[in-house]
C-alpha cells in the first residue's frame, strides 16, 4: 500500500483537525502540542504527519513533501495555490479577513475623502486586492505578526487581520470596520499525488468528507 504524509500546523489548526483525522481513522502516537518531534508516526504504518508553520503548508505540498495538507484559506490566498488541488472546505478554525482601525479613527470618512492609508498586514495579496477593488490607494507595510500594535504606535492608520471574537482589538482599543471574507480552513491535495496515489488518497478525502457532513450534524442538534 502506498504511504501517505500529512502536513499540519501546531495550534489552532491541529486542535480542530485531530478530531477529523480521527474520524478518517488516523490518530498521532504522540501529541504534536508536546512532542518535539516534527514527523509524527500514526497508527496507520502507512500514513505519517508532518509538522510545519501554517504558513509553509501550502509550500509542502506543493513540492509534493507532503501529500496532502490542512491550512487557512489566508494561507491559501497569499500562497497562490499553484499545484494545489482543494476539494474540500472543513469548516474548522474559523474566522474573518477584517479591516481593523484605532477606535477613535473615522475610517468611513477617510474613506469618502479619498485619503491615502498606511495599512499593517501579515496578508499583503489579500489586502492589495481589497483595497484596488474599492477603489482606495493605500500604502501596504508587511508584518508578521501582533498586527494590533501597528495603528497604536503610529506604524499604519489601519491593519487587515484575522478576527473570530474581537476581543483582542477590544482589549487593544482597535475596531474592526469592514469585512473581507470569512476564512476556514481547508484540505489541499498535490496533484500529481492525487493521479499517483488515488487509492489511498480518495478514502481519506471520502472519510475527510463525510467526517464534516457528522460534525455539522452534531453541532446542530440543541
Ligand atoms: P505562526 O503562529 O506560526 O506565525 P499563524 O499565526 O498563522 O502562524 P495560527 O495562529 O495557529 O498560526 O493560525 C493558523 C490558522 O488558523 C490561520 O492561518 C487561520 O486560518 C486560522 N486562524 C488564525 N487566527 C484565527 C482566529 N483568530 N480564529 C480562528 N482561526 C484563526
Ligand atoms: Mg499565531
Amino acid at each position: 500500500m502506498t504511504s501517505i504524509t500529512i502536513a499540519l500546523s501546531k495550534g489552532r489548526i491541529f486542535d480542530d483537525t485531530a478530531p477529523l483525522l480521527k474520524a478518517a481513522g488516523v490518530v498521532a502516537l504522540d501529541d504534536p502540542e508536546t512532542s518535539r518531534k516534527l514527523i509524527l508516526a500514526t497508527n496507520r504504518d502507512n500514513v505519517r504527519l508532518i509538522i510545519v508553520r501554517a504558513s509553509d503548508v501550502p509550500t509542502y505540498v506543493q513540492y509534493g513533501a507532503a501529500d496532502m495538507g490542512i491550512a487557512g484559506k489566508d494561507v491559501l490566498l497569499e500562497h497562490g495555490g499553484s499545484g494545489l488541488y482543494q476539494p474540500l472546505d472543513l469548516h474548522i478554525a474559523r474566522c474573518r479577513m477584517m479591516v481593523a482601525v484605532r477606535d477613535d479613527f473615522d475610517y468611513e470618512s477617510a474613506v469618502r475623502r479619498g485619503a491615502r492609508l498606511r495599512v499593517a498586514t501579515k496578508y499583503l495579496h489579500t489586502a492589495r486586492e481589497h483595497f484596488a477593488e474599492k477603489g482606495m490607494h493605500v500604502d501596504l507595510i508587511k508584518l508578521y505578526g501582533s498586527m494590533e500594535l501597528a495603528p497604536l504606535v503610529g506604524l499604519a492608520d489601519a491593519i487587515v487581520d484575522l478576527v473570530s471574537s474581537g476581543n483582542t482589538l477590544k482589549a487593544n482599543h482597535l475596531k474592526a470596520v469592514e469585512e473581507i471574507m470569512p476564512i476556514s480552513a481547508r484540505l489541499i491535495v498535490n496533484q500529481a499525488a492525487l493521479k499517483l496515489k488515488r487509492e489511498t488518497i480518495q478514502p481519506m478525502l471520502d472519510a475527510f468528507s463525510a467526517a464534516i457532513g457528522q460534525c455539522e450534524e452534531t453541532t446542530a442538534q440543541p
